[in-house]
């Protein structure tokens, strides 16, 4: 089995984007910048933004964080989103999910500017990948994506399974996978004899976030599993499939996987850092 590193292409692709950035100040330009707000104090969410501003910043590029306390009124923050889209020195805007259960989420990410919506969440680029026309994709999908196209996984043609239907990750995958001529199964908690449905899989793909959700004989010899879920269990991290358990079965019986960790979750954050400079590049026209 192929093991597909998810950790050293987000290192290629933040040397790049690094390498792009050190031209961009070189010739005396201002650098890319992000705003992210975060609303309340999961410490997860917390983690989750330290470590985008810390990437965003070892590429060169600017981040500002803005913490507001969980109950912050919703006019105030999407007043707070109006001056960010008016700031000409912002390119990208991010906001931490999930928002505290009482906000109105979808009022809330549509009221970015869709040209700063750094995460596709954005009902107008919602429309745009339906369309086969993104103009900026979520980045855990893309991510799924680059790992396929880079470890040369062709899609066209095959059977892709993909196991949940969120609008951050199940869904645009599926639709991204059907652009590229995969014939798509999408699977969700009502689906019934799930492993029945991934034993005909050539390409599984498992966003559901539940341990032990497929065991390796649920897969066909030679399949490729792209395990997305973070679980945090008594044993530490794990994927819907791939664990400690489960790998050494999984090598046998499988044709490439993504570990967890190390897998799909630092192409989501390499991902993010590509769509803040590609939208600064569409902006200055470069
Ligand atoms: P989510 O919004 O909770 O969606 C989970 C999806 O899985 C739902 O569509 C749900 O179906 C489906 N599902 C749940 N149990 C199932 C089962 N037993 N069989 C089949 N489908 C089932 O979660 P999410 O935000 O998409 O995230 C999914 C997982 O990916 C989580 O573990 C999350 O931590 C991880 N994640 C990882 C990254 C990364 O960078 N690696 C990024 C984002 C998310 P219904 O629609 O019917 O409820």
């Amino acid at each position: 089995m192929k093991l597909i590193d998810g950790k050293a292409c987000a290192q290629q692709i933040k040397a790049q984007i690094s390498k792009e950035v050190e031209m961009i100040k070189a010739i005396g330009f201002r650098v890319p910048k992000l705003a992210i707000m975060l609303v309340g104090d999961r410490p997860d969410s917390v983690s989750y933004v330290r470590s985008k501003e810390k990437t965003c910043k070892s590429l060169g590029m600017d981040c500002q964080t803005y913490f507001l306390a969980a109950d912050t009124p919703e006019e105030e923050i999407l007043k707070l989103i109006e001056k960010l889209n008016n700031d000409r020195t912002i390119d990208a805007i991010l906001i931490q999910l999930p928002l505290p259960d009482h906000y109105d989420s979808a009022r809330i990410l549509d009221f970015i500017d869709y040209r700063k919506d750094a995460d596709g969440l954005h009902l107008m680029n919602v429309g745009l990948l339906h369309l086969g026309e993104p103009y900026v994709m979520p980045c855990t999908p893309k991510g799924i994506m680059t790992l396929l196209e880079t470890n040369g996984i062709e899609v066209a043609g095959k059977h892709a399974v993909v196991i949940g239907r969120s609008q951050l990750v199940g869904e645009p995958t599926a639709q991204l996978l059907i652009r590229q001529n995969a014939t798509v199964t999408l699977c969700h908690s009502h689906t019934r004899n799930l492993p029945e449905i991934t034993k005909i899989g050539d390409i599984v793909i498992t966003a559901a976030g539940k341990p032990n959700l497929l065991k390796p004989e649920d897969f066909k010899e030679g399949a490729v599993l792209i395990d997305v879920a973070i679980n945090r269990t008594d044993e530490g991290l794990e994927g819907d499939v791939y664990s400690p358990r489960t790998r050494e079965a999984l090598e046998q019986r499988l044709g490439a996987a993504t570990p967890v960790p190390g897998g799909v979750g630092p192409m989501t954050i390499a991902m993010l850092m590509q769509n803040v400079l590609d939208m600064y590049k569409i902006k200055n026209h470069n």
